[in-house]
Parts: structure tokens; sequence; C-alpha cells
């Protein structure tokens, strides 16, 4: 049992929670490691682009427009760089369309001819400006000429080009040669709102997505056509710049729609307006972030020992609501998650604890191994097998163990004359044998045992084909198995035990006291001749009633324990009653009784001739005791089809319906029956009867009689 219990605990699984935080914790810092060493930012980038482009936020009316000098200003106006005084007209244009200020994304280095110059120097002067300043290749500003406002309205128009190219982020300021300009956008979108901050050293992430669809904008050559712009500058930050094809001034964003590159001003223009509607992307703190990879890294392990199993189902399912979560959160708050870090942190965590798991089965299994053939009494001694190798190896001497077993268990299960039945949890047969089967009569099954346990109790006793066979029931496991024994003997021992135990206790007492009463008598007393005859003949008389009990119930023993060795012959069932009543009838007289009989001539029957004159004597001579003086005794020996009958009628006191199931039981008689008698003799007659094959029928009735019919298996 113990090591039952043991092999049990082997094969359990114990769950530790510190593994689950070791493991989650080194699937954190291998995260963190990939994350700091840069192999995470391409998913990274591709993880956030996707979440900018599928999100959709609807910026409200943002006051930016933008003023293009697209191909088809071009076409109209001249070819770029346009003379200083169409600028002016443009600004002028704009400013008269309402604009709250203007932002210039062009470069005005140098200065041209004095007269336009100082046009476009007026008309910049006319409001707020920021004008572009850009870094030459040597990493110094190029900063607008100082009659235009110089570094005083200049804001820079860089913005970081990733390593695939694409623009995501925006610095809030960029410093070269000691001077920190802020950005484009930032300056532009102050122009509305002075309160935005700049604040050195800040990323802006815009989320580029209002230009080009959402910000007004109108093409430069329209706008000198119709100065004002049709009201659609009115009270705006208005941003004018280049969009015209093969100008270079080009940004590729991660919100661009298709390959084609998102023209430069609106890029400024939509980071611009993103700046003010306060749409600018966040990014999760590092500390936040890393406390978010280590949630995410803890969450197979507790799904791990909680289920015990961790299916891809379920680690999909995580996946999904990590992007979820990712969009739902950009969506909300504007902040960008690091979804992929979060991904890879999930799914080393599940990888390092598969990979322990399995690790830990291999090892396990080992042992388990091991312990199953000791436990299977393997003379072989093997150790603990650690390659897979030695696994199998170890597998099939246990296989070979256990099948020798199995059929050391079969033998003796067939050998065996006790029956056993086995089921499993499921109520299937999983062992009969043949021992079982045979006390059944048929094969046993679960429900025929257990819907008798139900009633009974775990052991009990049933009769089966005349057969007592005794049932105990077991519980095995989930299953179950039931022992079968035949206790035929054992009772049938115990009940003549008790059959015996009865005569000397009461049947032999009453009369051997009443006759050493009566030898008392005759010692003490002196009686007359006369009265010592009397008291003789009751000693007599109790004697031999003493002697035929004692012969009647060793006659029974020897009819029920089959071992009556009387010969066995035909018997002529007519001329036997004939004989019988002939001495029958002298007690008859003596009470004034009369026997009629109708016998019928050659009804035969197989038999003992002793046995079958027991039946006619006790069956008739009950008619005589019990009906009384003067009655008459009707005795008949009829032939039916099969059968050869004896019927034996009186008119006595009958024999009540009650008193009928036990009327052939030893030592029975009917409550308040005044005669003397053992309560044998009818039992006699039914076990002699049911030894020739017969049967006995009854049909009595209270105060009428009672006629009792044997019928037995005619001779032919
Ligand atoms: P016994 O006659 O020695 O008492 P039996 O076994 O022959 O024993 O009969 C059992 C009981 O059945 C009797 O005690 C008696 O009460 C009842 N009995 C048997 N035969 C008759 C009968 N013909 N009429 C009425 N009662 C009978």
């Amino acid at each position: 049992m113990n090591e039952v219990r043991r092999l049990t605990a082997l094969a359990s699984h114990a769950s530790v929670a510190g593994r689950d935080i070791g493991i989650a914790a080194v699937a954190t810092v291998i995260t963190a490691a990939m994350w700091l060493g840069g192999w995470l930012d391409p998913l990274d980038r591709a993880a956030g682009d996707i979440a900018l482009r599928s999100t959709h936020r609807q910026p409200n009316d943002v006051p930016v427009a933008a003023v293009v000098i697209d191909d088809r200003s071009i076409a109209e106006i001249g070819p770029l760089p346009w003379p200083r005084g169409v600028i002016a007209r443009l600004i002028s244009a704009a400013r008269s369309g309402g604009a709250a200020g203007i932002a210039l994304d062009l470069l005005l280095i140098e200065p041209t001819d004095p007269y336009a110059d100082a046009a476009l120097a007026g008309a910049l002067d006319d409001g707020p400006t920021i004008l572009a300043a850009a870094l030459d290749r040597d990493g110094g500003w190029l900063l607008p000429d100082p009659r235009f406002g110089g570094v005083r309205d200049a804001a820079h128009v860089h913005a970081e080009i990733g390593a695939d190219g694409v623009a995501r982020t925006i610095s809030a300021t960029k410093q070269a040669d000691g001077l920190s300009l802020p950005a484009f956008s930032l300056a532009a979108a102050r122009l509305i709102d002075p309160e935005i901050p700049i604040e050195p050293g800040v990323f802006l992430r815009p989320d580029f997505r209002p230009a080009p669809e959402r910000v007004p904008r109108i093409a430069a050559a329209d706008l000198l056509d119709a100065p004002r712009g049709g009201g659609q500058l009115a009270g705006r930050a208005v941003l004018i710049g280049v969009t015209a094809t093969g100008s270079g001034d080009r940004l590729v964003v991660p919100t661009s729609p298709g390959p084609a590159p998102s023209p430069g001003v609106l890029v400024h223009a939509s980071a611009a307006a993103s700046i003010l509607r306060g749409g600018l992307i966040h990014r999760q703190g590092p500390w936040a972030a890393l406390l978010c990879v280590l949630v995410a890294a803890a969450s197979p392990q507790v799904v791990r020992s909680r289920a015990g199993s961790l299916r891809p189902s379920a680690l999909i399912i995580a996946l999904v609501a990590i992007v979820l979560a990712t969009l739902a959160a950009l969506e909300l708050w504007n902040l960008q998650l690091p979804a992929p870090a979060f991904a890879v942190a999930m799914i080393v965590s599940a990888a390092l604890r598969e990979g322990y798991e399995s690790k830990r089965a291999q090892r396990e299994s080992g042992r388990l191994l091991q312990s199953l053939l000791r436990h299977h009494g393997s003379e072989v001694e093997i150790g603990a097998p650690r390659s897979a190798v030695a696994r199998l190896t170890a597998l099939r001497r246990l296989q070979t163990v256990v099948l020798e077993q199995d059929a050391a268990r079969r033998t003796l299960l067939e050998g065996m004359r006790d029956g056993v039945l086995m089921w499993n949890n499921q109520g299937d047969t999983a062992v009969v044998n043949p021992a079982a089967t045979e006390l059944w009569g048929r094969e046993p099954r679960r429900p025929d045992i257990a819907d008798l346990a139900d009633q009974r109790g775990e052991t009990f006793t049933v009769d089966r084909d005349g057969r007592d066979v005794e049932v105990s029931v077991f519980a095995l496991g989930d299953g179950g198995m039931a022992l079968l024994r035949d206790v035929t003997a054992e009772r049938e021992l115990e009940r003549k035990r008790r059959d015996m135990q009865r005569l000397v206790s009461h049947e032999l007492k009453t009369p051997l006291s009443s006759i050493a009463g009566f030898g008392e008598t005759l010692e003490r007393y002196e009686l007359d001749p006369d009265e010592q005859r009397r008291v003789a003949a009751l000693i007599r008389r109790e004697s031999l009633r003493l002697g035929e009990m004692v012969a009647t119930f060793l006659d029974l023993e020897r009819l029920g324990s089959d071992r009556m060795s009387q010969p066995v012959g035909p018997v002529d069932l007519g001329e036997l009653v004939a004989e019988r009543l002939e001495i029958l009838a002298e007690s008859a007289r003596a009470r004034h009784q009369t026997i009629t009989s109708n016998l019928r001539a050659g009804v035969v029957v197989r038999g003992s001739t002793e046995l079958l004159a027991r039946v006619i004597d006790n069956l008739v001579g009950n008619a005589l005791k019990y009906s009384g003086n003067g009655s008459s005794v009707e005795v008949a020996v009829e032939r039916d089809t099969d059968t050869a009958n004896l019927v034996v009628r009186d008119h006595g006191p009958g024999i009540p319906d009650e008193a009928r199931r036990h009327l052939f039981e030893r030592f029975y008689r009917v409550p308040g029956t005044r005669e003397s008698g053992s309560g044998l003799g009818l039992a006699v007659v039914n076990e002699v009867v049911e030894w020739h094959g017969g049967c006995i029928e009854l049909d009595s009735t209270i105060g009428a009689g009672s006629t009792f019919t044997v019928l037995l298996p005619a001779e032919d």
C-alpha cells in the first residue's frame, strides 16, 4: 500500500509558487535584454505603425491650415525658387484671409533682390511668423536672414528618420552651434496656443493622421488668384510650404497612405494639428513597461500552475488580448504600448516553462519507471533511466514483467473455486473468472451484484439455482470487485447442527423427562397391578415415540445429504397403498374410523418402496390422527398424463392458510394442535417426494377437511 502511495505521489505535480516567479523573472530579463539590444525594434516599429494606422481618432476642427506650393501652382507661377515678391504676396494674402500666424517652410537664408526682400520682410513683420531653419551638412544651422527675422522666428524642420527611412518622431528642440531651436510643427502650434511647452530633449510623436485628409489646404496659385483664401484660413496657423513632386522636401511617415511619401509641409501641418489637439503619442515609461512585461511573463506561469497545462489556444487568446489592449490604449490615451515586448515576454515565459516541465517529466518518468519495475518485483535491477533509449529499455522490461504477472493472475483466477468479478469506474466488467460464471449461472455483471448490495449490504447470500452463493463486495480504486463463494454445504451443515440441537434440547427432553417421571412413580410408590401396567404402557409408548422420532430424524438427515442407499425400482403404487392401508386400518378401527380407497391398478412409479410407504403412512396417519373418532378418510391412486397421483382426503379440522408456508418444515406444528407429534412427518413426506422428482398439492378448508395430493412421475 505504501508503495502504491509513493507511486501516486511521484506521479502527482506539486505546484510551487517560487518556481513560477523565478521563470517569469528570467523571461522578463531575457525580454528586457532583447529590447535594449534593439532586437525588438523592427517588431516595435511595425506594431506601432499598425496601431497608428488602425486607430481612428476624429480630430476636432483643429485651427491649422496649409498653403501648398504644388505642381499646379508651379506650372502657373513658375519654377522654384519663387521670387521673394511672390512669397510676400502669398503671405499677405494669407494674413488678409485671417491667418492667426504664418509658418513658412521655405529657407530664406540669403538676400536676393533688395526691393522684393523688403516687401517680404514687411509681409512677415505684419503678424506672428515662424520661419524654417535647417541643419547644413556640417551640422551647423542654416538660419533665416536677419532681415526676415533671423533666429528670432526660426524653428527646425527636421524629423527623426528611423532605420527603415520612416519618420516617426520629431525632436521638440534641436541643438547646433550652441543654439537650440524648437520644432517647426511645435512652434506653429504655439502660434495658436502659446501655453504648449517647449521641453528640450523631448521627442514629439505626432500621429501624423490629420494630414493630408483633414487639414484644410489651399494651393498657392489659388490663394494668389483669390486673396483671403475663401475664408478657409481665418483664425488658423497657416503653414506654407512645398508639396510639388521633385522638390525633395518629402518625408515618409508611418501613416503615409500607401508607398507614396506625404508631401513635406503637410507632415508639419499634420504634426502641428496633432500637438494642438493634445494628440501626441506617448510611450510607456521604461519602468512601467518593464512591470507590464513582468506581468505578461507571469501570466503563463499562473495559468500553467492553476490549469496544469498551457494550451496553444490560451496563448493565442492572450496575444490577441495584448493587441487589443495596445489599440485601446492608443485610442483612449494616445499611449503606444510596447506590445511586441509583452508578447515576447509571454512566449518566452511559456517556452521556458514547457521546457522546464518536459525536463522534469523526463526525469520523473525515469524514476517512476524504476519504481514501477521495483513494485512489480522485477529481479533485474535498473537505475533511474536518464536517456530516451534507457527509458525505452525500462519500458520494455516493465511490459514483460507486467505481461508475465498478468498471465499468472489469469491462471490463478481461472483455477480458483471462488468467483471473482471486477469492474472499472465506468461499471464495465474488467475481470470475471469461470468460477463466477459457473456460480452465477451466467456471466455476472456489476449491476446484478450492485443492485443486490444496495438492498442487502456489502455481504449477502443469494440463491442461484438451488445453491447458496455468498457475495462480498469491495471498492477497488475507482471501480470495485465482488467475491462469490458457494456456501451451500456450509449452510446445510449449519442447519443440521441447529436441527440436531433442537431435537436434543426440545423434542427429546420432554418425553425423556416424562419417562423418567413414570419410572420414578414405579420406583417410589406401591401401585396396584393395573396401575403398574398402565404406567409401564405409558413408558413403552413414550419410548417408542422417542425411538420413532429419532429414526425419522436420522432418515431425514440421510435423505437430505442424498446418501440414502435405498434400492430403487418400479413400484406399483396401488398395490403399495393397499398393503399399507391394511396395517393402518388397525388403528382406524380402534377409533371407529373408516378408510375407503379407490386404487387404480397398474399405476407404476420408479422409486423406493420403503420410502414411499413412509409417505403413505404419514399422510394417511395424519388424516386419521387429526380427524377425530368416527370420521372417514378416502385414499385414491390415479393416473394422469405423466403423473401417478396419490390422493388422501380427510374431513378433519383443515389447515389454516397461514400455516401452509411452514407445513413441510422440520419440527413445524400448526399452533394449537392438541394431538401429540414431532412435526417431522410432513418434512419426511416432502423430502421423499422431492427425492422421487415429484411434488405435493394441498387443498384444505377449515372445518371441512384437507386433501393432500402427491404427484409422482409415472412409469410407462
Ligand atoms: P406431526 O403430525 O407429528 O405433528 P407433521 O409434520 O406430520 O407432524 O404435521 C405437521 C402439522 O401439520 C401437524 O402438527 C398438524 O398440526 C398439521 N397437520 C398435518 N396433517 C394434517 C391433517 N390431515 N389435518 C389437519 N392438520 C394436519
